[in-house]
């Protein structure tokens, strides 16, 4: 029989009522006592290794999973994870990068309400996460409603309808009709051996700019001690202000504290293209990188992976413009469904 390692960490499929609300309550084991069925696709064994909201995560929690992960991928056909909705996309983007070519298919889900509720989405999903464990293709997924999402495109679209996450910018992995498993997309094959990356530098910022944003946010962000920043900016690559000292903020980041500047697009779709507009053609001489179409999560957990690896500024640009997992579109070439 296959064997599944289930690493439970909370999230509402986990969830008891409290005067306080919702919260996390139900254990890994006590999931799957509920749902006995899902004993007929595989042994599945049990680490709890936290139960808590996932607005709670922290890094050093993503660090503990993909290490659970990691020490599991030997002995088991796949892991699932059970995990917050609301920063499961963070989650799977971190363990992206911080589990290369892995064997297995690590795969996370979660519910939108309790497992214990009558109307829950939980039972489905775990059916449908534990399916893929076992007869999906290697690395990390979101599995949720039916959906297979690969784990650095995935993004959380609605906070109460089932269908919460769409793969953005990325063909959806696969599906799952009737507990059967149709993969749809192959995602880049990795043949080195299974690493363990877990030195991730966190001091990154996040900075969505408006129309009023000036370069105060840029020099704050430099005096309070972070290693980089994520820009998310309008459209192809506009930056707000650029002509009235947003360029020389940025440059004050990027010549100056030789800091990361990473630039992502506010639209959800198509992602950033410096060279379009004269815009974003300053912008790039002012030292900003390009993060094409990476999801925020992802850009966030890619500059962390890649302030961990070096400060080399030109490696940080170098591990930033390369493909890694899949979170960067136009070197892969679609395969048709099987
Ligand atoms: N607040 C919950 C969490 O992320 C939401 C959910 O799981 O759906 O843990």
């Amino acid at each position: 029989m296959k064997r599944i390692c289930l690493i439970a960490t909370g999230g509402t499929i986990a969830c008891v009522q409290t005067e306080q609300g919702f919260v996390p309550g139900l254990s890994g084991r006590e999931l799957l006592a509920r749902v006995p069925d899902l004993g007929d696709v595989a042994a599945i064994d049990v680490q709890q290794i936290m139960n808590i909201d996932s607005s709670e995560m922290q890094v050093s929690d993503w660090r503990s999973i993909a290490r659970a992960v990691f020490g599991a991928a030997e002995a088991y056909d796949g892991v699932v994870i059970t995990h917050g909705t609301d920063t499961m996309c963070y989650t799977a983007a971190a363990l992206s990068f911080m589990l290369s070519d892995l064997r297995i298919p690590v795969v996370l889900t979660g519910a939108q309400r309790p497992l214990l509720l009558e109307d829950s989405d939980a039972v489905n999903n775990l059916r449908d996460a534990c399916a893929v464990a076992v007869y999906g293709e290697a690395g990390v997924s979101i599995v949720f409603n039916h959906k297979i999402i690969h784990g650095s495109r995935a993004f959380k679209m609605y906070s109460k309808n089932d269908d919460a996450y769409v793969s953005r910018n990325y063909p959806y992995l696969g599906k799952i009709e009737n507990g059967q498993v149709i993969w749809q997309h192959h995602a880049k094959i990795q043949r080195g051996q299974p690493r363990l990356f877990v030195s991730l530098n966190e001091n990154v910022a996040l900075l969505k700019l408006t129309p009023a944003s000036n370069p105060s946010a840029l020099d704050y962000v430099a005096k309070y001690g972070f290693s980089g920043v994520v820009i998310e900016g309008f459209g192809t690559g506009g930056i707000a202000n650029l002509n009235r000292g947003m360029a020389q903020g940025i440059r004050r980041l990027t010549e100056e504290r030789r800091m990361p500047v990473l630039m992502i697009s506010q639209c959800p779709y198509d992602g950033v293209n410096l060279a379009v507009y004269g815009i974003g053609e300053q912008a790039a001489k002012a030292g900003v990188i390009p993060g094409n179409d990476m999801t925020t999560e992802t850009a966030v957990v890619k500059l962390m992976w890649a302030l961990g690896k070096t400060q080399n500024m030109s490696e940080i640009a170098g591990l930033l413009e390369s493909n890694i997992c899949d979170e960067i579109t136009g070197e892969r070439k679609i395969q048709p469904a099987d």
